[in-house]
């Protein structure tokens, strides 16, 4: 049985490789100075950012998940099939990037519908994944599990293990499996999984981390985690290999947070892309035996 095509070697843990795809105006970070009414009239970058990252992908022969946003999908459809096409897996990021706990359930539920429509439409294929815009599924915000458990997805990828001042649930479990949902019912979660220092999580796995701190404290830190037989989802998105992006101007900490080091980003994801071994997170949830639905076929 070989459930995971993408491996390179019987000896490295395989991860999950994903990129939320969005634009740097839907960033949360940057929402009190961008209105929404004022996306459609913004330069987008999203399009030619992701481009560049399925060619880097297709350089290192690595394949992902990419969590489209329903936005993207409904201006870019043929990027969705792109993507698709490669031999990546499409996954939902919502619609609009609101974050869930700004959201009623009624409109959580017709947007993330209205997503998962847009991208199987643009797909011809039923869509499993989601992840919440900013990790948005805390612990007030669990009954969007229900929800996505009712438009037909398998699993989850949006809940961060640790304590932060926009997401974050502290005493969640930090390894892919089972969650319930307050209904009772279950759904697969995939957390975002920390690295351990001195007693304390820190998360080391994409993202503004993946940026700020020094590169060699982000591969001791995947390292640990593969080390502990445990595999971990690295994430990343399309502006942050763009540091010609527009300045939009932020309080300090979201400015820190969102334009430090995108100079340098590319770089680094060569290197993660070279050290640790990459696969869709399907691929990886099903080699686990945590999804019934047969892994992505591979690509060759
Ligand atoms: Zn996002």
């Amino acid at each position: 049985m070989d459930p995971l095509p993408y491996a390179p070697g019987p000896a490295r843990l395989i991860n999950a490789f994903t990129v939320d795809v969005e634009d740097y105006f839907h960033v949360a970070a940057l929402a009190p100075a961008v209105s929404r009414d004022s996306w459609s009239s913004r330069e987008c970058r999203v399009e030619r950012n992701t481009e560049r990252l399925l060619r880097l992908l297709d350089e290192r022969g690595v394949s992902g998940t990419f969590f489209v946003l329903g936005w993207v999908a409904e201006r870019y459809p043929a990027l969705v099939r792109r993507i698709g096409a490669a031999g990546h897996e499409v996954a939902c990021h919502g619609y609009s990037h609101q974050l869930i706990y700004e959201q009623t359930p009624a409109v959580f539920h017709e947007e993330t519908a209205r997503a998962k429509g847009l991208l199987e439409d643009a797909l011809g294929q039923p869509v499993l994944g989601y992840r919440a815009a900013s990790f948005s599924v805390i612990r007030s915000t669990l009954w969007a599990l229900d929800t996505l458990i009712d438009l037909g997805f398998a699993y989850d990828s949006s809940i961060f293990p640790i304590r932060h001042d926009r997401y974050g649930i502290p005493d969640a479990s930090a390894q892919p499996g089972p969650v319930t949902a307050p209904s009772g019912r279950t759904l697969v979660e995939f957390p975002m999984v920390p690295a351990s220092v001195l007693g304390m999580k820190v998360p080391v796995c994409g993202g503004g981390y993946f940026r700020i701190f020094p590169y060699w404290l982000t591969r001791a830190g995947l390292k640990q985690i593969n080390g502990r037989g445990h595999a971990f989802p690295f994430y990343l998105h399309p502006w942050e290999i763009d540091p010609d992006q527009p300045r939009i101007s932020v309080g300090a900490l979201s400015r820190f947070r969102h334009y430090t080091n995108l100079s340098r980003c590319e770089d680094r994801l060569r290197r993660v892309l070279a050290e640790f071994a990459f696969a869709p997170m399907r691929a990886v949830l099903g080699a686990r035996g945590l999804l019934r639905e047969a892994p992505l076929a591979t690509a060759t």
